[in-house]
């Protein structure tokens, strides 16, 4: 990092005091030996006004003295024995001209000093700090700035911010019209330094107009945020190996019923292919026959393919994609998944599916995994219970909100156990379980998915036995639909 800005008292240089002394000397030799009649001290002006550059308040009086009392001295040798009028009223211009410039010397230096005062407060700032101009040219640095993207002072100013940073937009920047409204803006950018890493910011733009409204400069204030990145990709990626494994660990609950439900069909191809053969082998074959049975392998066929397409799909480890879906199409999609676990379980289902379904925008598996959850939760809490009929509801509505929204909403209901009061009011609390080999994060996991669609989830017991869940979803406008699709992310 290199030094910070002085207050700008700094010390002359040799040669500048020494340009200074040859400055008056000169003028001196003028004003007292050459034969002109003007007011030659009025050149006592420049320098001093030359000397603000680089004299403090003192040093400007001590020049202004200095040029005060040569400008008196030449008179005094020149036109010390007889007063006229015309000498008098020259020296008179020249001392004012003296006085004049130092007034305004003392000014700029006072303008000066505040400046660098300022500029000196923004360098205590943690946050890299810079000014551009309209063709995007580095006019201010700050000490921040080094600190943050490696690059001294010198050499950022006079450069192109946004070449020598390479900034890239994040999607969620969004757009800079606010900037001619406000003329502020604010949003996350990605900069790279100079060493070549790229470093997330938050970054603020302050714009200055001028009389006619045209832009001449921006203050840019850049926060570093990348850790904060690093660590909430960290999060994402941890959330989502958990999501996966727990989805595993759901459908290897499921693995005998899935097994079963591939099995059937396929004895069913085997059955049906034999059957097909033997009509094909009689004396006289009947076609008709071996048709039939083609076409049951070919459902059959289709049906084992439907359950492992459906089962990749979920143990796949895919990022979510959000698509245009009805809650009836998730509840479609898990069926066949469970329909043999409550077919052992002796647990029958009730499925009460509004039609038309509200659209909503959603990954199919992640909101498959939450309803597979619910309703093999459902399962085990009814796996015990001899005394009423198991049964599992499932129905799908709308709801309207207070602000007129509508939301889709999904119920899965069971007649088992109900919510054991200990843990009802964090049931979606990770690591909540009852059950011996219980790990408690379905619920825990459910709910995040589902709040991640901008949904909600909530559980209640029965009055008498059974648990109730529901699930709420942002239901989509029918304008809503189109472009939802052709933005699905
Ligand atoms: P796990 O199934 O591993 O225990 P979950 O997060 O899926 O984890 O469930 C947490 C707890 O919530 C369960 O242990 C159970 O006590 C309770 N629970 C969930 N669903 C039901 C239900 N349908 N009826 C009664 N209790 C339930």
């Amino acid at each position: 990092m290199s030094e910070r800005p002085s207050r700008m008292t700094s010390r002359p240089t040799g040669l500048q005091v020494a340009l200074m002394l040859v400055g008056v000397a000169i003028i001196f030799a003028i004003d007292t030996f050459a034969p002109l009649d003007i007011a030659i001290a009025v050149l006592y002006a420049v320098v001093v006004i030359a000397s603000a550059d680089f004299l403090g308040r003192r040093g400007i009086l001590l020049v202004c003295a200095v040029c005060v009392l040569q400008t008196l001295l030449s008179f005094a040798i020149v036109h010390g024995e007889s007063l006229q009028s015309g000498p008098v009223l020259r020296a008179l211009i020249g001392l004012c001209a003296i006085g004049i410039a130092t007034l305004a010397a003392l000014r700029n230096r006072k303008a000066a000093e505040s400046l660098s005062d300022q500029a000196a407060l923004l360098d205590l700032s943690h946050d890299a700090i810079f000014v551009r101009d309209a063709t995007d040219v580095i006019t201010y640095w700050n000490a921040g700035a080094e600190e943050l993207y490696g690059w001294p002072r010198k050499e950022a100013l006079g450069q192109k911010s946004h070449a020598l940073l390479k900034t890239k937009y994040l999607p969620s920047a969004g757009t800079m019209e606010q900037l001619d409204d406000s003329n502020r803006w604010q949003g996350e950018l990605v900069h790279t330094r100079r060493d070549g890493t790229e470093v997330w910011v938050v970054s603020r733009w302050a714009v200055q107009r001028d009389e006619r409204g045209r832009p001449f400069a921006t203050m840019e204030t850049n926060s570093d945020i990348t850790e904060q990145k690093h660590a909430e990709d960290a999060l994402h990626h941890a959330r989502s190996q958990l999501e996966h494994v727990t989805r595993i660990s759901t459908l290897g609950e499921l693995t005998a019923s899935i097994a079963h439900e591939v099995n059937q069909p396929l004895a069913a191809i085997l059955t049906n292919g034999e059957a097909g053969l033997r009509w094909l082998l009689r004396d006289k074959p009947n076609l008709e026959e071996v048709r039939r049975a083609l076409e049951r392998m070919i459902s059959n066929g289709r049906r084992a393919s439907e359950v492992i397409t459906r089962l990749r799909a979920l143990a796949r480890k895919s990022n979510p994609s959000h698509t245009v879906l009805t809650l009836n199409d998730i509840v479609a999609d898990v069926i066949p998944l469970v329909e043999r676990e409550m077919l052992n379980n002796d647990v029958g289902l009730r499925l009460d599916l509004q039609a038309p379904a509200p659209p909503v925008l959603g990954d199919r598996v992640q909101l498959a995994q939450v309803v597979i959850n619910l309703v093999v939760n459902a399962i085990h809490a009814m796996s015990q219970i001899d005394d009423r009929r198991r049964l599992l509801s499932i129905n799908s509505g709308t709801s309207l909100e207070d602000s007129n929204s509508q939301m889709a909403v999904l119920e899965i209901e069971d007649t088992g156990t109900g919510i054991d009061p200990k843990i009802a009011g964090d049931i979606f609390t990770a690591f909540q379980t009852t059950k011996a080999d219980g790990m408690g994060m379905g619920l825990s996991i459910s709910r995040t998915i589902v709040e991640s669609h901008g949904g909600s989830i909530s559980a209640t017991s029965g009055d008498r036995w059974g648990a109730l869940f529901r699930i709420r979803l942002p239901a989509l406008q029918q304008d809503e639909v189109a472009a939802a699709a052709e933005q699905a992310y």
